[in-house]
């Protein structure tokens, strides 16, 4: 049984002195209880109170780390229901399926795809973040030269066979990489239990239902492994959110630990319609998969998905914003516009694609309002002519350029006036509303 806020205030050095970065000892307890703070924020907790109090400060959903170096990724350890109740930390993993029953140049065909799908959008890298290396055949020979080669794309793998004889083949040649194992069941855990505990890797528990799981958790976790992925048996989009869905309010609001670790969805094996395949990985994506299997990553499903997910697990109460400074578009030189705006990074990278798209080498100078957009900037009193003032003149565009003329957002253009008793040295011109409009713009500017 889960401890209280009071118990666990009970046990606290109860100081008060705010170095977890909470005011109070009551406030940090209660934070503990529901999973939203760490022991070890706490540099007074002494090691014996760290033991009693470990299962109580425990994130009611696991964090699992899938491989090793760079490109390991980190699931669970979410905290809320719903995106707007806080954030979403760890973004799913998408994993593409190869088989060890395909061709060659199928299994070449969707190696290359994964390495090869990848977009760049407001200054991040999406892309796909695992192998999901499955055995058809029964074959630990083939297997393992399948795993072999999925080892060349270094992403982690998640290794898919119920034969522990064909598992523990495969993991001579990829433990030390940290395999997800997939999967332990009612026939084989004791034997998978074992792999993942000899090799340190975390384990997929796969049951029929979600009574079955649960009581399949508990005999695995008895065994001394503590990663483990959850499959609830379900594959249709209805079915599969049901239990996730019931998986995560069991975890979040009855501290029920057998459930309490993130979920693997098979999407790859619920429907062969490419596109029922796509919606069911966007409704995993959405509720609440750690890892996500799929068929395939073509450009068509793997963008949109790697969208979703990006604004998913993007922080609601944190603008996406890029360092203040100036940013050099083409190879601008004394003679090039000067354009002004801030850094919120929507706005930033929506300007510079317009930018570039129109061949004029620009300056852009980008001003902190804390992630703000134009006008919301400039309604808080951020991106107000007081404040862009002295930006202009300690950003040191002033060494970049020999004219003194520069542009501000249409959406602000009341400011241009005030801007230029502040900046007397300036010309202040009101550039384009919309970023759409940017291209025609430069093409007529002149300084
Ligand atoms: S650091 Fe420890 S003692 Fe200080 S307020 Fe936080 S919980 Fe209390």
């Amino acid at each position: 049984m889960a401890l209280t806020g009071l118990d666990i205030y009970k046990k606290l050095p109860q100081k008060n002195c705010g170095e977890c970065g909470i005011p109070t000892c009551l406030a940090f307890a209660m934070k503990l209880a529901a999973g939203q703070a760490q022991l070890e924020a706490c540099p007074y907790v002494s090691e014996e109170t760290k033991t009693e109090l470990s299962e109580a400060s425990a994130p009611p959903i696991r964090l699992v780390t899938i491989g090793t170096g760079d490109k390991a990724i980190k699931i669970g350890e979410e905290a809320v229901l719903f995106r707007h109740e806080k954030t979403f930390y760890n973004q799913p993993g998408l994993a593409v399926l190869v088989d060890d029953g395909m061709s060659d140049a199928e299994i070449d065909g969707k190696l290359a795809q994964i390495k090869n799908s990848q977009f760049e959008r407001v200054g991040q890298l999406l892309r796909a973040d695992l192998v999901a290396v499955k055995s058809s055949s029964n074959d630990a020979g083939r297997f393992t030269e399948l795993v072999k080669k999925a080892m060349g794309t270094e992403f982690p793998l998640v290794l898919i066979t119920d034969n522990s004889e064909v598992m523990k083949a495969a993991l001579l040649v990829c433990a030390q990489s940290k395999p997800l194992l997939c999967a332990a069941n009612e026939n084989n855990f004791e034997q998978m239990a074992n792999l993942a505990k000899e090799n340190n890797c975390p384990l997929v528990v796969a049951a029929k239902d979600l009574n079955a799981l649960s009581e399949l958790v508990e005999k695995i976790t008895a065994q001394g492994v503590k990663d483990l992925v959850l499959d609830s048996g379900s594959r249709s989009i209805k079915d599969s959110l049901k239990d996730a869905t019931f998986i995560r309010r069991a975890a979040l609001k009855k501290k029920f630990k057998p459930l309490g670790y993130p979920i693997i969805a098979f999407p790859c094996e619920a429907y062969d319609d490419p596109y029922m395949e796509a919606v069911a990985a966007a409704v995993s994506i959405m509720k609440y998969a750690g890892v996500i299997v799929v068929k395939d990553l073509e450009p068509w499903r793997a963008l949109p998905l790697y969208v979703l997910r990006q604004n998913i697990y993007t922080d609601p109460q944190k603008p996406m914003q890029i360092d203040e400074g100036i940013y050099p578009i083409g190879e601008p030189d004394e003679n090039s516009p000067v354009l002004l705006t801030t850094n919120f990074s929507l706005t930033y990278f929506t300007v510079s694609g317009e930018v570039e798209a129109s061949k004029v080498p620009c300056w852009i100078c980008i001003m902190d309002v804390e992630g703000l957009s134009v006008l919301t900037a400039w309604a808080a009193g951020k991106f107000i002519p007081e404040n862009i003032g002295p930006f202009m003149k300690r950003c040191g565009i002033t060494d970049k350029v020999s004219h003194r003329k520069v542009s501000i957002p249409g959406y602000v253009a009341q400011i241009s006036g005030e801007l230029e008793d502040e900046l007397p040295d300036w010309v202040v011109e009101v550039g384009p509303r919309e970023a759409g409009d940017i291209p025609s713009y430069l093409k007529n500017w002149s300084n």
